[in-house]
């Protein structure tokens, strides 16, 4: 039997966590469909920007928030989410294992960052080796350091680093950066940074902790630097297939998203990494998931005939402010 709720929320980062856990708390009937508990935050051994948190962890953060929740009554289910469909009685939810049918649908299925590509490099994250300059540079003041990438992501992780380490050996397989003009030549500029151009990374080792890693340049010479940290930034992957029939994107394959979180689709509604959203950090995605779910929640009850929470707290009419 297809099971039928008010709202399914697709993901379990911090967006779809945030947005059930406020669904259930205003007594929506609320499905949570993910592959994973956690996302990206398992990516997080140390947790240092989330404020009202004390040495916390990704790990950490996502069972606490499932434990909220679970205990809000929310339901939850792993599976992954293959197509979402108009139908008469709002969307079907179609997974790998089951369908559900939803009034409205909150979408929060984040990101994943795209690897080397390497053997071991999956045995080396971090632990040395890092995916989100801008979340880990702070752990490399004055460290030695290297970073490789695409384009612009690969000159700003550049930057970011050069402001913390004591070297940070720029690698690229072209000839010149890519990316914003100002920031290549800001780039050029810094004195701790050495710009590796026509080189790849063939190899990383370490005991334990990344400690070396061998460069190939065009001409096939190789060449053994020892580092401590070493920052990948060749993008990320956002699979929107199981929606883009109904939500618009942008030139970046992000859902894009107006006030409240919501999508060009009346009934679905998005949060967190998969959006247009700057800053793209775990509080952000939190803050978003939860106006993503209270938008969810307010558009069932008007399709009910209630009038759902007000989005503002306070109304001034005439001299007289009103609080709510
Ligand atoms: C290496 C690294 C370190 C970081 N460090 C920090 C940090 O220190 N501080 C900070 O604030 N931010 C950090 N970030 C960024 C932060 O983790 C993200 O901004 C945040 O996790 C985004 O949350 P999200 O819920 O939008 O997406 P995600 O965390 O990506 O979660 C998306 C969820 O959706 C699920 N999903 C995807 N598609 C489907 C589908 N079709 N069906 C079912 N489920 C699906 C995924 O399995 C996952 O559980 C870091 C990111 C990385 C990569």
């Amino acid at each position: 039997m297809v099971q039928e709720y008010d709202v399914v929320v697709v993901g379990a980062g911090p967006a779809g966590l945030s947005a059930g856990l406020f669904l259930a708390r205003q007594r929506a009937s609320c499905l949570v469909i993910s592959k994973d508990l956690g996302g990206q935050l398992n990516l997080i051994p140390k947790l240092e920007n989330y404020p009202g948190t004390m040495m916390s962890s990704g790990p950490i953060l996502a069972k606490t928030m499932e434990n909220q929740y679970l205990m809000l009554k929310g339901d939850m289910t792993f599976d992954t989410v293959e197509k979402i469909d108009e139908i008469e009685s709002g969307l079907s939810v179609k997974t790998s294992r089951s369908e559900y049918i939803a009034k409205a649908v909150v979408l929060a299925p984040g990101k994943v960052p795209n690897t080397l590509g390497l053997d071991n490099e999956n045995s080396f994250s971090n632990k040395g080796v890092h995916y989100c300059t801008k979340c880990d540079a702070p752990y490399y003041q004055g460290r030695n350091t290297a970073t490789t990438g695409v384009g612009g992501y690969l000159v700003e992780s550049g930057i970011l680093l050069s402001r913390m380490a004591s070297k940070v050996y720029v690698i690229y397989k072209g000839g010149g950066l890519g990316g914003d003009k100002e920031m290549i030549d800001l780039i050029k500029k810094k004195e701790n940074v050495e710009l590796v151009p026509n080189t790849s990374i063939k190899s990383i080792s370490g005991t334990n902790y990344l400690q070396q890693i061998t460069l190939l340049d065009s001409s096939g010479a190789e060449k053994t630097i020892e580092v401590d940290g070493l920052f990948i930034e060749m993008g990320f992957k956002i699979n929107l297939d199981f929606v883009r029939h109904l939500v618009t994107l942008n030139t970046s394959g992000e859902i894009e998203v107006t006030d409240g979180g919501k999508t060009s689709h009346p009934a679905i509604f998005a949060a967190g990494d998969a959006t247009r959203i700057p800053y793209k950090q775990v509080i952000s995605a939190s803050g978003d998931g939860a106006t993503a779910g209270l938008s969810a929640f307010n558009y069932i009850e008007k399709l009910k005939g209630k009038h759902g929470i007000r989005a503002d707290w306070k109304k001034t009419i005439g001299d007289t402010t009103y609080h709510y």
